[in-house]
């Protein structure tokens, strides 16, 4: 039996999908491109913008496009938010909790025993409000990508308000060190050089067991092995100065911290409900800059929210202006059901939206480049990926501090963490040229 499995959304659900993908391969299913004909389809959904419940939507019909026939799983936070909206979509058969995804297997197997399709749409959630134990296991491939993502922890227990998140993951809650350490010497082992570590909340690892996510980190990179760490992001508050430390003084850890800001105006972080204001903010990434050198700043910034004044946009503008970010992921904000900045009037019209993100955007491309410029001549470690380039056919990557490499070179260098000079700015990447 054939199954193929489509992921929208964040780092943590294409690890839930890893972990789908292991298990059905496990009871002898073969796994297949989303683009191929299948018995069946996996659809892990993502529901953080009005755009990714369109795809997650249209992930559906090209599936039934493929094979009209076939059985077809919805998951993931759509699911998990709208079950009944969910079952209602024509041809969807199961729709699965985020809690119960390590279920996959074992329904697909009945499912597809007598499989016919039918009107019927099953519900199978579990309440993911409910105190749960949370445990990962071992994944040995990540649908083609060079790197392994791996999930420490998941849910989040603060309330920002305009956050879908939340609801549709539960409660904060940590894997278990031991088989996180293990899962982790798993996937090197596996031959993967680049491990990210990825949460809803990534920082609050530790905190319902009375541990550090800084003392994970620590053990993490005493595991044997030609790997290094990345983390994904990782909010304010949760970064110590023993984890600033860690990435300051050990290779091993890639000096790139993805720091969501959202707004700049402490009127407009107080409405989302952020657990920091703008000074606490600034102080966060001044003690990372001056720890760690050329380190690779990035953030996810809101335009638009409810209230945000030409005034409350400036703070926000200047802000990035004064920090050394390298890159930003600017949203225009969207209202989402049931988040309480849903009930807030939306009160910024979209052109404007669309004005404050541009000025983002090109401030963000102009700050970028003099951080790529800074780096030319310089020595860097750059994983590279197993996939080319697909416009010039050219190697790619990312140094240690999440610089794009374009560089020339054999399939042999695939895959491999290797040292290269980088050499001149090539519209977004760096070219680079590997240290002989
Ligand atoms: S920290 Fe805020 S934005 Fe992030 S998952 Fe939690 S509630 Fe959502």
């Amino acid at each position: 039996m054939k199954v193929a499995c489509i992921t929208l959304g964040c780092r943590t659900n294409q690890h839930d999908t890893a972990e789908m993908q292991t298990l059905l391969e496990k009871e002898g299913f073969v796994m297949v491109n989303q683009r191929e004909k299948a018995d069946a389809y996996v659809i892990n959904t993502c529901t953080v913008t009005q755009k990714s419940d369109t795809s997650s939507r249209q992930a559906v019909k090209k599936s039934l496009e493929l094979n009209p026939d076939a059985l077809v799983v919805f998951t993931g936070c759509y699911a998990q938010l709208n079950p009944e909206e969910a079952a209602a979509l024509p041809g969807l058969d199961l729709v699965l909790g985020n809690a119960d995804k390590l279920e996959i297997a074992k329904l697909l197997k009945a499912k597809l025993r007598l499989w016919k399709k039918s009107e019927i749409t099953e519900i199978v959630m579990s309440d993911i409000h409910k105190k749960r134990i949370f445990r990962t296991i071992p994944v040995k491939s990540f649908q083609g990508i060079t790197k392994a993502f791996i999930k420490v922890q998941t849910g989040c227990n603060e309330k920002c308000s305009f956050c879908t998140v939340v609801r549709a993951r539960g409660k904060s809650v940590s894997d278990n060190r031991g088989n996180i350490l293990n899962n982790i010497q798993e996937a090197i082992n596996a031959d993967f050089k680049e491990i990210t570590l990825t949460g809803i909340n990534l920082g609050t690892w530790g905190m319902d067991t009375g541990e550090t996510f800084s003392s994970l980190v620590q053990d993490i990179i005493q595991l044997p092995g030609d790997f290094r760490v990345r983390l994904s992001s990782i909010n304010p508050m949760e970064i110590d100065n023993d984890l600033i430390r860690l990435i300051a003084e050990t290779e091993k850890i890639c000096s790139h911290l993805h720091i969501p800001l959202q707004s700049g105006d402490n009127k407009i972080l107080k409405q989302m409900r952020r657990n920091y204001n703008r000074e606490q903010y600034i102080e966060v990434i001044h003690r990372a800059v001056n720890a760690i050198p050329n380190v690779g700043l990035g953030a996810d910034v809101i335009v638009g929210f409810p209230g945000e004044t030409d005034a409350a946009f400036e703070n926000t503008r200047k802000l990035i202006e004064e920090l050394p970010f390298s890159y930003l992921h600017v949203f225009s904000y969207s209202p989402r059901r049931g988040t309480e900045a849903n009930d807030y009037k939306d009160d910024i019209p979209g052109n404007i939206k669309k004005e404050r993100n541009k000025i983002l955007t090109q401030l963000i491309k102009e700050k970028g480049l003099e951080f790529r410029n800074k780096s030319l001549n310089t020595i860097a470690t750059v994983l590279i990926e197993n996939q080319r380039d697909k416009n010039n056919g050219k190697l790619k990557g990312h140094t240690d501090n999440y610089i794009p490499i374009s560089l020339d070179g054999p399939d042999p260098l695939k895959n491999c963490l290797i040292p290269i000079t980088l050499q001149n700015i090539s519209g977004n990447f760096v070219e680079g040229c590997v240290l002989s």
